[in-house]
């Protein structure tokens, strides 16, 4: 199998086929990094993956509690 690069976020994970200056899911700045990938899911699952960035998870506690609501007058 061909070996192919891919565009990686390092600040939400996602994967691009082009180096952009700005990541189109998180809206980060120079944060995509390339990255040699083995070929996609189908490699990683019948082997291991080649190279790769670890991200820890993060769970939801972050979210802000509902804002107050505003009455427009709009029915
Ligand atoms: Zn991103």
């Amino acid at each position: 199998m061909a070996r192919k690069t891919s565009f990686i976020c390092q600040n939400c994970g996602a994967v691009s086929s082009r180096w952009q200056g700005k990541c189109e899911a998180c809206g980060d700045w120079n944060s995509i990094i390339e990255e040699a990938s083995g070929g996609g899911i189908a490699a990683a699952v019948g082997g291991k993956v080649a190279r790769g960035a670890r991200f820890a998870l993060s769970g939801l506690g972050w979210q802000e509690p509902i804002a107050p609501r505003v009455a427009t007058g709009i029915a």
